[in-house]
C-alpha cells in the first residue's frame, strides 16, 4: 500500500508537489479551497467547492494524484469528492462591484482544457483513425467540414481526449474563434446557478455567441427534461448561425434516452464511433505514456501488459501509474515479475472472446439451476426473477449491442425492463459483498 500516512499529510504533501509545478493565482483559485474531509490508507474524501474545482483537480493533475493518494483497484484514484454547501450570502455589506460586468458571471468562461490531451499525443490505429481524422478534419475547418461532429464509445477510450485536442488545435490555429469546452454536467451546473441568480439571460447569450462549442458526455442530459430544452436551445441557435458543435457520448445518438428532436439534431452531421483499440495500438499508447513519464519499458513488458488490458485506456494508464509508483517507492527497474505483481488484479482474464446473450444464460443458469427457458420466460418467482435479473445485468455489462436487442434475445422483453433490472443490481452489488463476489464468479465462468 502506497499511503499508509494520515491523509492531512498526504494532501499536504500532494500540494507542496503542485505549488511548485503552477502559477500563484492557479494555486490560490483552484487548489487551496480542497479540504481533506477524510481518509484512510484505501481512500480519501474531498470536499471541493463546486465541480469546476473537481474537474479542474481530476483534468489537471490526475496522474500526480495516482502516485500520492490511495488507489483503488483498478487503478484508479480512490478520492471521494464532496461539493460544498454553498455560503449563504452576507447581505449587509455587499461591496460595490469594481470589476467590469464581464468578469462577474458567475458560470465559468475560461476555456480549460487538459495539456497532453492534444492530437500529438492520440496514438492512432484502426480502431480511431476514422474518428481522429474526423476531429482533426472539424479543428482544421471549424463549421465547413461536418457539423455536429458526434463522437461515441465506450469508456476510456479517448473521447474526451479528441475533444480536447480539437480545442487545442482550434486555439492555436483559430485564434480569433470564440471556443468553449463544457461537460453536460458542468453546462447543467451553470444553468442552475444562473436559474438561481437570474442571470440566465446573460448565461444564453454568452453560449449562443460562441463559435465553437465542445460538449464532453452527452449522456449526462438524459432524464434531465428541463435542461434538455435548454441545451438543444442553444444547440439550434448554434447550429443556425453555423457555429461548430462537437458531441461525445458513450452511445450513439439514437440509443440515448433523449428527445427525438436532439437525436435527430446529434444525427445531422457526422457519427463517428470510437472502438477499442486493439493489440498493437495498446502497446503504442503504453509505449508512449511511458515514455511521458520516464519509465522505461521494454516492448515485451509492454506487450505483456496489453494483452491482459484490452478494452480500456485509461486502465492501461492506471497499471502505468501504479507501476511508476512503485518502482519510485522501490527504486527498482520493471520486471514482468514486478509487473505481474503488481498489476495481477487488474489484468482481465480471457482476451477478447466473444460472449454472446445464450451463454450468458447459460451459465446464469448452471449457476442458479435453473432453465434457460426459466430465465426467457416470464414467472416472476422470487429465485427465477433474481437470476433473470442477474443475467440482464452481466448481458448489458458484457456485450456491446443496444439494449432494445439485448432485451430481445430474453424472450421478447423490453429495454427499459432490462435497464430497471441493470440498475437493481447494480446497486445491490455496492452494499451486497457477497453477491458481489457472486457475480464475478459467474463472470469469471461465462468469461472462460
Ligand atoms: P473517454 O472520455 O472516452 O472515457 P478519455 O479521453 O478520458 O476517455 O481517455 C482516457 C485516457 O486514455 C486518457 O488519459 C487518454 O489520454 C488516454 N487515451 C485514450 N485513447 C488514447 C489514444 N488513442 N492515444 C493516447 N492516449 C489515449
Ligand atoms: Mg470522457
Amino acid at each position: 500500500m502506497l499511503t499508509t500516512r494520515n491523509p492531512h499529510e498526504t494532501w499536504k504533501q500532494f500540494l507542496e508537489f503542485v505549488e511548485e509545478r503552477c502559477s500563484a493565482a492557479e494555486f490560490e483559485n483552484w487548489l487551496a479551497p480542497i479540504k481533506v474531509i477524510e481518509g484512510s490508507s484505501e481512500e480519501i474524501a474531498l470536499e471541493v467547492p463546486n465541480i469546476f474545482v473537481r474537474e479542474y483537480l481530476l483534468d489537471n493533475y490526475k496522474k500526480d494524484l495516482c502516485s500520492f493518494l490511495p488507489l483503488k483497484e483498478n487503478g484508479e484514484l480512490a478520492i471521494r469528492f464532496i461539493i460544498a454547501e454553498p455560503k449563504k450570502k452576507e447581505t449587509v455589506v455587499a461591496p460595490p462591484p469594481t470589476e467590469p460586468e464581464e468578469q462577474q458571471y458567475l458560470f465559468h468562461t475560461d476555456l480549460r482544457l487538459n495539456q497532453t490531451y492534444t492530437f500529438e499525443n492520440f496514438i492512432e490505429g484502426p480502431s480511431n483513425q476514422f474518428v481522429k481524422s474526423a476531429a482533426m478534419g472539424v479543428a482544421n475547418r471549424p463549421s465547413r467540414s461536418y457539423n455536429p461532429l458526434f463522437i461515441h464509445g465506450g469508456v476510456g477510450l479517448g473521447k474526451t481526449h479528441l475533444l480536447h485536442g480539437i480545442g487545442h488545435f482550434i486555439k492555436h490555429h483559430h485564434k480569433k474563434l470564440r471556443i468553449q469546452c463544457i461537460t453536460t454536467e458542468g453546462f447543467i451546473n451553470d444553468l442552475v446557478d444562473s436559474l438561481r441568480n437570474k442571470s440566465v439571460d446573460r448565461m444564453k447569450k454568452y453560449y449562443r455567441a460562441l463559435d465553437v462549442l465542445l460538449v464532453d458526455d452527452i449522456q449526462f442530459l438524459q432524464s434531465r427534461l428541463n435542461f434538455e430544452e435548454e441545451f438543444c436551445n442553444t444547440f439550434e441557435s448554434l447550429i443556425n448561425q453555423n457555429k461548430q458543435i462537437i458531441i461525445t457520448s458513450d452511445k450513439a445518438p439514437g440509443q440515448l434516452k433523449l428527445s427525438e428532436r436532439m437525436i435527430a439534431r446529434m444525427e445531422w452531421g457526422l457519427v463517428a464511433h470510437i472502438g477499442v483499440p486493439d493489440l498493437e495500438t495498446r502497446v503504442a499508447i503504453l509505449q508512449h505514456k511511458a515514455e511521458q513519464r520516464g519509465i522505461r519499458l521494454s516492448n515485451k513488458i509492454a506487450f505483456y501488459i496489453a494483452e491482459r488490458i484490452f478494452n480500456n485506456v485509461r486502465q492501461l494508464e492506471g497499471a502505468l501509474n501504479r507501476l511508476s509508483a512503485y518502482c519510485r517507492l522501490m527504486n527498482s527497474d520493471l520486471s514482468e515479475e514486478i509487473v505481474e505483481k503488481t498489476l495481477a488484479e487488474m489484468f482481465q482474464h480471457k482476451p477478447q472472446k466473444k460472449i454472446s446473450v445464450e451463454s450468458i444464460l447459460k451459465t446464469v443458469a448452471a449457476i442458479y439451476d435453473l432453465r434457460v427457458s426459466d430465465l426467457k420466460g416470464t414467472t416472476r418467482t422470487k429465485e427465477i426473477a433474481f437470476a433473470r435479473q442477474v443475467a440482464m445485468y452481466l448481458a448489458k455489462e458484457l456485450i456491446n449491442e443496444s439494449l432494445v436487442k439485448l432485451a430481445a434475445s430474453f424472450g421478447g422483453k423490453t429495454h427499459s425492463t432490462l435497464l430497471h433490472a441493470w440498475k437493481k443490481i447494480a446497486e445491490q452489488i455496492e452494499k451486497d459483498d457477497m453477491l458481489k463476489r457472486q457475480i464475478q464468479l459467474t463472470r469469471r465462468n461465462i468469461e472462460a
